[in-house]
């Protein structure tokens, strides 16, 4: 289709939670209410903002980098999911060069993983020690698109279990640090013990979040510190703890009762009123493209439906400081034959994706 084309998208346009409209035009790559003269090309149904994926990494596998083709198929995965925002919660690659391409979705990075020595999935991190990582998140954050990526806990082979990564006085001049650039910081956490002093250094979000207790989840609401559970990831818990038990079993024990308690954790912190978001930790072990099956699984947690749209679409994107489906704003939207409000299930089956006002194949 051509660059000048203009689409008229009609039906239910969910324009926010209580605010669904008649129809919206694309312009220019841009939405517009108001009806523009000359012929458009029409796509019906249910549409929602470009679906945000705030856990997901590009140009990593399980194995660490990877080439640009690869890659590119990963984020071609998301996009015709319908994920057109993607949160790169950590990468080794460069992949600056998917910013220039209109066929690809947006990306927030930040930047490189920063971890302790032996103490993340090898090639993933930046290894370091504590006193060096004021200086590695400074650098991470000039590097990403406004986040810094810690991994705050992972397992002490000498402890034999999870363990925290930072003593919490370089973490607290680490995050001082990111939010005097401008960057806010999140990091990965699975088990219970690096969690409040996190908080209290000031972090913005924490993923996987699969220790939060009732000591801390009033914390996290007071302060509101965001969590993205990843619960597609969560479920290969089980797996992970069978292949350690032999070596690590007290860390292999712990990984099934995290597991074994997510969904009530997950719905804990969100009736405290932390803000939840989807995200699928796409790119290191896991398939890209699962942004629809996240949604039903926070759904499985026992979220209202309409809360877990919100957690993909119109909270998700107002917390990563992107429009949605508003006047003038880049015209990224995704198109349903379902009603998503009446079963999440529908997201897995896009009808149009729309990028930048073009529909995507
Ligand atoms: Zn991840």
């Amino acid at each position: 289709m051509s660059d000048h084309e203009v689409l008229h998208v009609r039906g239910r346009v969910l324009v926010g939670p209580e605010d669904v409209r008649d129809e919206l035009w694309c312009v220019d790559g841009r939405i517009t209410f108001e009806r523009p003269a000359g012929e458009a090309l029409e796509v019906t149904g249910w549409a929602l903002p470009g679906l945000v994926d705030a856990h997901c990494h590009v140009g990593l596998d399980r194995h660490g980098p990877v080439d640009a083709a690869t890659a590119e198929k990963q984020a071609l995965t998301d996009r015709d999911a319908g994920a057109l925002l993607l949160r790169d919660a950590g990468s080794p690659s460069d992949t600056r060069w998917i910013d220039d391409r209109e066929d690809l979705p947006r990306i927030v990075r930040a930047g490189r993983h920063i971890a302790r020595p032996r103490r993340y999935i090898r090639n993933y991190a930046h290894e370091i020690e504590p006193a060096d990582l004021v200086e590695y998140v400074g650098r991470e954050a000039r590097r990403g698109d406004g986040w810094v990526k810690l991994v705050g806990d992972w397992i002490d082979r000498e402890v034999g279990d999870l363990a925290p990564s930072w003593p919490r006085a370089e973490v607290g001049a680490a995050i001082a640090e990111a939010h005097r650039l401008g960057a806010r910081v999140t990091a990965h956490c699975f088990a219970e013990d690096s969690l409040r002093d996190l908080v209290e250094a000031g972090i913005d979000c924490v993923e996987h979040a699969t220790g939060l207790t009732e000591d801390t989840i009033p914390l996290f609401a007071e302060r509101g510190v965001a969590i993205v559970p990843t619960l597609v990831n969560i479920a290969t818990f089980p797996h992970l703890a069978d292949g350690g038990e032999e070596k690590f079993p007290r860390w292999s024990a712990h990984m099934r009762r995290l597991h074994a308690r997510r969904y009530d954790t997950v719905r804990a912190a969100f009736d405290a009123g932390i803000p939840v978001f989807v995200g699928t930790d796409a790119g290191g072990s896991l398939a890209h493209g699962l942004v629809a099956q996240e949604v039903e699984e926070l759904t499985k947690a026992g979220i209202p439906a309409l809360d877990a749209l919100a957690a993909t679409t119109w909270r998700a994107r107002s917390w990563l400081g992107r429009p949605g489906l508003e006047e003038g704003a880049p015209a990224d939207l995704v198109v349903y034959a379902e009603d998503p409000r009446a079963d999440v299930r529908a997201l897995a089956a896009p009808h149009r994706v729309v990028l930048r006002g073009r529909v995507i194949a």
